[in-house]
């Protein structure tokens, strides 16, 4: 739904209907809502050309500085971050390297990971050509699995950080061990901000890059994200982007960012360091509470808020079904909510198979509509 409640006019015009988006920042929900702000300085950028090139690298400089890395670089997403990473990684900043991608011969091709921490985004990180090599078991693995996994073809690790991603072992030690044998970690932290922390905290330990989403958590285009990291492994990002001089252009081209991107992302992300973080969460909280406080003492529901550990963006409402639950299963609940008008879409648990409301996308008064709607369906 629009912040005013109506359909607006261009989605109606194609016939579709917005949602509620109870989900958090999916893809498939549209990321986030940009700011008036964004979109005017995206309608501004639009009025003049500019040197792409020197646009990019302005536009890098505010990465790098919100995230205190050496340096940064405004990405077509996080999936377009993991695709330059490992880039990054096999080339190096070698132009003969660049252009020759995706054929990898006469470098490093295998990027390590976590057999148990494989998620449905990781084939970024073999769009360039990489293959992607497992340590460890889908349970668990020990340090000396990763550095026995390392050898003469390694060109990268690729550590995923995600809600209900499971971890081997600290990602310090698994810096410690790669940084041992001069092997950078490439952390995929796409969905991880806010906290506004996690911008700083990998770069922080000594992650050598790290790929964030820009229209997710952080307010831009859905179509941006930020890379931040070594100085050397950015400038390798960037000629996989454009590769200036040469006769080729790069692997990185499909994801080209354009005048009115960097700009909308650059002014999201200043807008968003500057915004009040604790006032925001506490919005969410309040929401959550609604929530929570309407479908209290629902015999068989045992409904609580959950606030925003590593495992959960914002503060959530969640509904947990008890053994003596009678009513509908969280899969009929979730049709049901989906089926109806306004559409409402909620999260699909995550520790058990409880329903999970996300309140970071959820519009002021929205949570009225879906407590009234679960309230219905709930109560029975
Ligand atoms: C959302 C997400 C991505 C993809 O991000 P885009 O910015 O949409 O390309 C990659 N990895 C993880 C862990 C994600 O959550």
């Amino acid at each position: 739904m629009s912040a005013m409640g109506r359909v607006p006019e261009v989605y109606a015009r194609l016939g579709v209907k917005p949602v509620i988006n109870a989900q958090s920042w999916v893809t498939m929900l549209g990321g986030s809502l940009m700011r008036p702000e964004v979109l005017r300085a995206m309608d501004e950028a639009a009025t003049a050309f500019v040197d792409l090139a020197e646009l990019t690298r302005a536009g890098g400089e505010i990465v790098a500085r919100a995230c205190g890395a050496e340096a940064g670089l405004i990405t077509a997403g996080a999936s377009s971050g993991n695709l330059l990473m490992a880039a990054a990684a096999m080339t190096g900043t070698d132009r003969a390297k660049v252009d020759r991608l995706p054929d990898t011969r006469g470098m490093k091709n295998e990027v390590l990971i976590f057999k148990g921490g494989r998620n449905s985004y990781d084939k970024s990180f073999i769009t360039a050509g990489a293959k992607l090599v497992e340590f460890g078991s889908s349970g668990a693995a020990q340090p000396y699995h990763l550095e026995a996994a390392i050898n003469e073809e390694t060109a990268g690790l690729a550590w995923i950080v995600a809600p209900f991603q499971s971890y081997p072992f600290p990602l310090e030690q698994a810096i410690e061990i790669c940084h041992a044998r001069g092997i950078p970690v490439l952390v995929d932290a796409a969905a991880e901000v806010p906290p506004v922390e996690n911008l700083t905290r990998f770069t922080r330990i000594g992650a050598d890059m790290v790929a964030f989403s820009g229209g997710k958590g952080i307010g831009g285009p859905q179509n941006a994200g930020l890379l931040a990291g070594r100085k050397d492994l950015i400038e390798a990002a960037f000629l996989h982007m454009f590769n200036l001089g040469s006769g080729t252009v790069g692997i990185g081209r499909p994801s080209k960012v354009p005048k009115e991107t960097v700009v909308g992302m650059a002014t999201a992300l200043e807008l968003f360091l500057e915004s009040d973080h604790v006032a925001t969460w506490a919005g969410w909280r309040k929401q959550a509470q609604h929530i929570v406080g309407r479908l209290g003492n629902i015999p068989g529901l045992h409904v609580v808020i959950e606030d925003g550990d590593i495992n959960r963006q914002g503060p959530n409402a969640v509904i947990y079904m008890e053994s003596d639950w009678k009513g509908p299963s969280p899969a009929e609940i979730r049709a049901t909510l989906a089926a109806g008008d306004p559409s409402i879409r909620v999260g699909g648990g995550g520790y058990r198979d409880e329903i999970n409301i996300v309140l970071v996308n959820v519009q002021p008064g929205e949570e009225e509509i879906i407590a009234d709607r679960l309230e219905d369906i709930l109560r029975g």
